[in-house]
C-alpha cells in the first residue's frame, strides 16, 4: 500500500504542473542516481532555425529548389527538423505545388519522398527527395562530398539534401539549450544525482558540443531508437553495480526515444513540444517542458519521503 503523504506529494507536484501517475515514482525519483536525457525537444528547445543552405559547387540545383523538395518531402514527418524546414519555405513565400505521391519515414535517419511531375509523359518530372543524416544518405547510396561546404558551428545540425540520389545541398539548422537546463541540472546534481548523461540521434560534432556546453557527464551520439534502449540498459547495469538499490531516470520527448521512456524505471516526458505518445509512455509528465520542472519533481519527492519516515 502506499503510505498516505505520497497522496500529498502528488497534489503538491500537480499544482506545479508536474503529473506522477503513481506514489510509487515519487519513492522511485529519491532512489535516482543516474539521469538520462535526450536531447532535441528535452535539453534543448526542438525549435530550429534554417541558418544556412550550402551547395556543393556541381549541384544542378538553387538554393530555392532544394528548400522546396525538402519542405514537401518533409510535410508529412512532426519530427521538429521536419518542421522547422516547412516553416522555412514558408518563410520564403515558397508555394508549394508539389504532390507528393509516396513518403517513408525512417525514425533517426530522415525522409524519403516521391513527388509527382506535372506533364503525363512516361519520365514526367517527378523526382525522389531523400532528405536527413549522413546515415540516410549512406543507405540510399547518396555520395556526399562536404570538402567545399562551409563548416559552420559546432552546434548546428546538419541536414543532407539527395533529389534523384544526387547530392543536391545541406541544410543548417540551429537549435538552442533551453534558458532553463544548465540550473535545473545543477539542482539535480544537489539532489543526489551522481550522473547526468545525454543520449542523442544527432552527430558527434553536434552532441559533443551541447554536452559541453551544458556540463553533462557522458554524452552518447549518433544513437537510433533501438539503440538507446541498449544504451539506457548499459547505463542502468552501470549504475546498479555501483549501488543495487538505485535507480535511473530517462528523460525525453518522445520523438524517437518512446521506446526507451517505456523501458526505464522512471520514464519522465517533458510537454511542450514533446509528444502524445510520450505522455501515455511515462511515468511522470512534466507538462510545460520547462527543465526546472525536473529539478522541481526531485524536490517534492525529497519532501514527502522526509514525512513518510
Ligand atoms: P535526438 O536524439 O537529438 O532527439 P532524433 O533521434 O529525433 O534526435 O533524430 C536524430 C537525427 O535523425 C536528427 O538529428 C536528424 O539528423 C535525423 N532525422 C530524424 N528525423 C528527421 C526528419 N524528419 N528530417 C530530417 N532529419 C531527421
Ligand atoms: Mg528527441
Amino acid at each position: 500500500s502506499v503510505p498516505l503523504s505520497y497522496f500529498g506529494g502528488i497534489g503538491t507536484a500537480s499544482k506545479k504542473g508536474i503529473l506522477f501517475k503513481g506514489g510509487n515514482y515519487l519513492e522511485g525519483l529519491t532512489l535516482v542516481k543516474t539521469v538520462v536525457f535526450d536531447k532535441t525537444g528535452t535539453l534543448s528547445e526542438g525549435v530550429f532555425d534554417v541558418v544556412r543552405i550550402d551547395r556543393p559547387t556541381n549541384s544542378p540545383f538553387s538554393e530555392e529548389e532544394i528548400l522546396t523538395y525538402s519542405a514537401a518531402a518533409e510535410s508529412f514527418s512532426n519530427h521538429p527538423i521536419a518542421n522547422s524546414i516547412v516553416k522555412a519555405a514558408e518563410k520564403k513565400g515558397i508555394s508549394n505545388q508539389s504532390t507528393v505521391t509516396e513518403h517513408t519515414e525512417y525514425s533517426g535517419l530522415g525522409v524519403k519522398a516521391a513527388i509527382g511531375g506535372n506533364d503525363s509523359s512516361s519520365n514526367n518530372g517527378g523526382k525522389t527527395i531523400a532528405v536527413g543524416n549522413l546515415k540516410l544518405m549512406k543507405q540510399e547510396n547518396v555520395a556526399v562530398s562536404e570538402t567545399a561546404l562551409l563548416s559552420g558551428s559546432d552546434v548546428e545540425t546538419h541536414i543532407y539534401v539527395a533529389i534523384d540520389g544526387v547530392f543536391a545541398g545541406r541544410i543548417a539548422i540551429s537549435d538552442r539549450v533551453k534558458p532553463d537546463s544548465k540550473e535545473a541540472l545543477a539542482r539535480l546534481k544537489k539532489s543526489g544525482v551522481d550522473k547526468t548523461i545525454m543520449v542523442t540521434g544527432d552527430s558527434d560534432r553536434v552532441g559533443r558540443a551541447f554536452a559541453a556546453d551544458l556540463g553533462l557527464d557522458d554524452v552518447y551520439t549518433e544513437q537510433l531508437p533501438h539503440q538507446k534502449v541498449e544504451t539506457f540498459e548499459k547505463i542502468e547495469a552501470e549504475t546498479k553495480t555501483v549501488n543495487p538499490k538505485s535507480k535511473v531516470a530517462f528523460v525525453g520527448d518522445g520523438i524517437n526515444d518512446a521506446p526507451v521512456l517505456t523501458r526505464a524505471d522512471i520514464g519522465i516526458a517533458v510537454g511542450g513540444v514533446g509528444s502524445d505518445a510520450a505522455v501515455e509512455a511515462a511515468d511522470i509528465v512534466l507538462m510545460t517542458g520547462d527543465p526546472i520542472q525536473l529539478a522541481d519533481a526531485f524536490d517534492v519527492a525529497k519532501k514527502t519521503k522526509a514525512v513518510v519516515y
